[in-house]
């Protein structure tokens, strides 16, 4: 069955990236033809599952390199430079409130190893950047109320971040495009992409249905590689997009005021432990995250939970031990190799991507939205770092572990409970270990870690390293 709505060019994936992109296509007077689930409970989807901070600053890590954090915070500053112009209109589009709570609370715990010279990073990648970083008492951060086992010892507060419920912003991404004339919707899974008659690009989908259109976006997040499988008669010579597994949970009637979200530095390949006031008094509690096969699972682990649950309550307060959980949440946050976006033309140049967008989805959006907007109506657009094309180089295992076991044995034993000269060592085996079974061809272990590692030559593979050994 092939469908008769004429379109310039068909979104795939409706996560916060295909709406935004979408809605700016079609605000640009874009006929657009927008492919991807509207209702239901979206497990497995990135943006519901997020606590939409949007942390240009907060998200800085004291181990990455200036001109990497240099990079990254411009373009995060840039997206947050459009985010309160895009939410007036979409507010004016959706008739929805959309309340935005700025600023942010980063708080440094003994929980982290290097938490101090954490929040001297992001001090000063805010201020080099002319945003404010001020430093605080932990006792004046609102609703920080640590377990005895863990201390907090300095706080920063960063007006220029904020935080918004991603619920609602999806709602009202979805009134606004629902509302819009030149928008039709299609709830449908794409099965594939194919070559069609006059040079057009035809979409198979699940429901049978055949779409004919001039070109694609791809915005599908972590099922690019479903979608890709059945789209091999197109080069389009895209990197491979990894699955990070996020865990959230909502509560309420937690017996704290929080006006404002607070959180821990980036930690543990993970973003810390965050808490995000909602506009209904519930509290948003994130996240874990796991390198995963994507969409493996759609509900937590019992030991997910119960590691987000403790680590939050004994590092931000115990008094969330006393709350309500209404929720979970699952998602799958997608990301590439070096870990930065994909954002324009693939090979083929009349399917564009707009994904990879990892921890800072939410931030991103609109500058996305731009950008692919940008590169359908203008064609030449402003030189960025996201060339879908661009050479990637991931780095090789040794020196991976060089940076990283460290890390991978503090999330196994907390800092409080071993002499730190003991976590040394055993990261000094850990590391002699992997070293020896990824060359090692005879070990009968060696092949699992591996092709682990050749699946993902990532620093969040470590930890699927130890399972690919244990099996
Ligand atoms: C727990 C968690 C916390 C996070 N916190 C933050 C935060 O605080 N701040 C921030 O900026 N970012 C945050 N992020 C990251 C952010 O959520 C992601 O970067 C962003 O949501 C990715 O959006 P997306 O649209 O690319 O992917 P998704 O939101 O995953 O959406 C992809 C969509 O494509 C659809 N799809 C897939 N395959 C097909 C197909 N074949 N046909 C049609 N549709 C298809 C899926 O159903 C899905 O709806 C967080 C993520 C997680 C998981």
């Amino acid at each position: 069955m092939s469908s008769d709505v004429r379109a310039d060019v068909a979104v795939i994936g409706t996560g916060i990236i295909g709406l935004a992109t979408a809605w700016e296509a079609a605000r640009r007077g874009l006929r657009v033809r927008l492919v991807g689930p509207r209702r239901g409970e979206h497990r497995g989807q990135a943006s519901r599952a997020a606590g939409a901070m949007l942390a240009p600053f907060s998200e800085v890590a004291a181990s990455n390199s200036a001109p990497r954090v240099a990079l990254e915070v411009g373009e995060r500053v840039a997206a947050r430079d459009l985010y309160d112009p895009w939410l007036s209109l979409l507010r004016e589009a959706s008739g929805r409130p959309l309340t935005l709570t700025p600023g942010m609370w980063v708080v440094a715990t003994t929980a982290g190893s290097r938490d101090a010279a954490e929040l001297d990073a992001i001090a000063q990648a805010a201020l080099s950047h002319g945003h404010q970083a001020e430093r605080h008492d932990p006792g004046e951060v609102p609703g920080l109320s640590p377990a005895r086992s863990c201390t907090a010892h300095g706080a920063l507060w960063l007006p220029g971040e904020a935080s918004i419920d991603s619920g609602e912003l999806m709602s009202a991404l979805t009134d606004a495009l629902l509302a819009h004339a030149e928008v039709t919707w299609t709830e449908a899974e794409a099965t594939g992409l194919h070559a069609s008659h006059g040079g057009e690009l035809a979409i198979t989908c699940a429901t049978s249905l055949r779409i004919s259109v001039p070109r694609v976006v791809l915005a599908v997040g972590v099922g690019l590689t479903d979608l890709l499988a059945g789209s091999q008669d197109l080069e389009l010579a895209l990197p491979p997009i990894l699955a990070g597994k996020g865990v959230s949970a909502l509560l309420r009637n937690v017996p704290l005021s929080l006006p404002t979200a607070v959180r821990t530095p980036m930690r543990d390949f993970a973003c810390g432990m965050h808490l995000v006031p909602r506009t209904d008094g519930r509290i948003y509690l994130g996240a874990t995250n796991r390198l995963c096969p994507s969409g493996t699972a759609s509900y937590p682990l019992v030991m997910e939970l119960a590691d987000l649950l403790r680590e939050a309550g004994e590092e931000l307060s115990t008094q969330l031990f006393e709350g309500e959980i209404v929720g979970t949440s699952v998602g799958y946050r997608p990301f590439t190799l070096d870990h930065l976006p994909l954002v324009g033309p693939t090979a083929d140049p009349r399917v564009l991507i707009a994904s990879g967008t990892y921890r800072n989805g939410m931030l991103l959006a609109p500058r996305l939205a731009e950008m692919i907007a940008d590169h359908l109506t203008v064609g030449a657009v402003a030189e960025h770092p996201f060339a879908p094309t661009r050479t990637i180089t991931p780095d090789a295992l040794p020196e991976t572990l060089d940076r990283w076991l460290p890390d991978l044995v503090n999330l196994f034993l907390t800092p409080q409970g071993t002499p730190t000269a003991m976590q040394g060592v055993l990261a000094d085996l850990l590391h002699q270990s992997l070293r020896g079974l990824a060359t090692d061809e005879s070990h009968p272990r060696g092949a699992a870690v591996r092709r682990t590692w050749q699946q993902a030559p990532v620093p969040e593979a470590l930890w699927s390293l130890l399972v690919a050994y244990l099996r």
